[in-house]
């Protein structure tokens, strides 16, 4: 076991500074290089999603407060779960705690379109019909109070200490700032990029309104494990794709109050489009597997 101390901890001030000068950056240069049409007035669709972000953020403060924080305090202090028990150099520690949080938080993230009394709650945040960088942050209060209590799971079986938590839960508000957002880059650096985290284009793949494309791409920050469980699409362009989900396409299907409520109401068949289509798999394939992602 390693005899280092794990007294580290990031400024407090850190991590809030980077993620809103990045989301402040991101914001900018998606209206300077937007990469899909918009639907909706994007005032409208900002306020929205900032008012349900607070919300959020509220209730997720209220429980992480008495039940994350001291857990993480216990498990860097006493020195608990499976990457304490390994004799590792802090900073192997530190990586492989990354790794770990980001490919669990992959499953998460599949549970949540899997299993009906999650999607209820994920849906919230895909019913919203433009992806920008207010979506990364547009999560219903049930689904991120779900969260906390996996994420307590994985602190403790794995053993993250407060510092490689700070660090990871950092990298991840940038790259969910990043691979929401309504960003053009060019073909070429979006596909260099793709092979380490996940960008627009892939994720704008995520949020289309067909089911077979939504149940691809489930990775948060690191693009690897879709890549190791076969899950990850580049093949559709951009401009192919509706964002959204068909039985929630009207504007009265995505106001604030109907999107707050909508965990707790009788569920739609999501992907029976108001003409009467069932939008499980697109039509006619658009692309190949090696087509540019455009
Ligand atoms: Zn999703």
């Amino acid at each position: 076991m390693s005899e280092e101390s794990d007294d580290r901890e990031p400024p407090r001030w850190l991590t809030p500074l980077l993620v809103a000068g990045a989301f402040a950056l991101i914001a900018f240069a998606e209206t300077r290089r937007p990469l899909r049409r918009r639907r909706e007035r994007r005032a409208t669709h900002t306020a929205r999603n900032l008012a349900t972000a607070g919300l959020t953020a509220a209730i997720t403060s209220a429980l992480q407060a008495p039940l994350l924080a001291p857990l993480v305090a216990r498990v860097t202090r006493d020195r608990l779960g499976l990457l304490h028990r390994l004799p590792l150099p802090r900073s192997v520690r530190t990586l492989l705690g990354v790794l770990l949080l980001d490919y669990t938080l992959w499953w998460w993230h599949r549970a949540n379109h899997e299993l009906p009394p999650l999607w209820r709650f994920h849906l919230v945040h895909h019913v919203d019909r433009d992806l920008d960088a207010s979506t990364a942050i547009r999560f219903h209060f049930g689904e991120l109070s779900l969260s906390v209590f996996y994420r307590m799971a994985q602190v403790r079986l794995f053993g993250v200490d407060a510092f490689t938590l700070s660090l990871w839960q950092t990298l991840l508000l940038v790259s969910i700032a990043f691979h929401h957002s309504n960003l053009r880059l060019t073909p070429e650096l979006e596909r260099r990029l793709a092979r380490w985290i996940v960008t627009p284009r892939m994720h704008g793949i995520h949020h289309s309104d067909y089911r077979d494309e939504t149940d691809s791409n489930w990775s948060s920050l690191f693009s690897w494990w879709d890549r190791l469980h076969g899950t990850l699409r580049l093949d559709v362009p951009q401009n192919a794709i509706d964002i959204g989900v068909p039985a929630y396409a009207r504007a009265s299907d995505v106001t604030l109050a109907a999107i707050t409520a909508l965990p707790f109401r009788a569920q739609r068949d999501d992907w029976m489009a108001t003409g009467g289509a069932q939008h499980l798999v697109r039509p006619s394939p658009v692309s190949t597997e090696t087509a540019p992602p455009c």
